[in-house]
């Protein structure tokens, strides 16, 4: 097996095709790869960001709605009590 220093078995991160890496760290195929899997990723945190705040918004609508529910209950039973 003279196929000693190169190897040609790695997969593209991106493609999942077989690629000669030029570096030991090479994990794509070819820049168009590289860059629409940078573009991916960019895009994946963007969406994460994104959900972190939705949640972080239905986290304080929540409690907002149940301050407004418990001063409601509080109100009716105040009227129910009529001192
Ligand atoms: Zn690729």
């Amino acid at each position: 097996m003279p196929s000693g220093r190169m190897r040609a078995d790695a997969s593209c991160e991106h493609c999942g095709g077989p690629f000669q890496p030029t570096r030991p760290w090479s994990r794509f195929c070819s820049p168009e790869c590289r860059k629409a899997a940078y573009r991916e990723r960019r895009r994946q945190e963007a969406v994460e960001r994104l959900e972190a705040r939705v949640r972080a918004a239905m986290g304080r609508i929540e409690e907002r709605v149940r301050a407004v529910v418990r001063e409601e209950l509080e109100a009716a039973l105040d009227d129910s009590g009529g001192e």
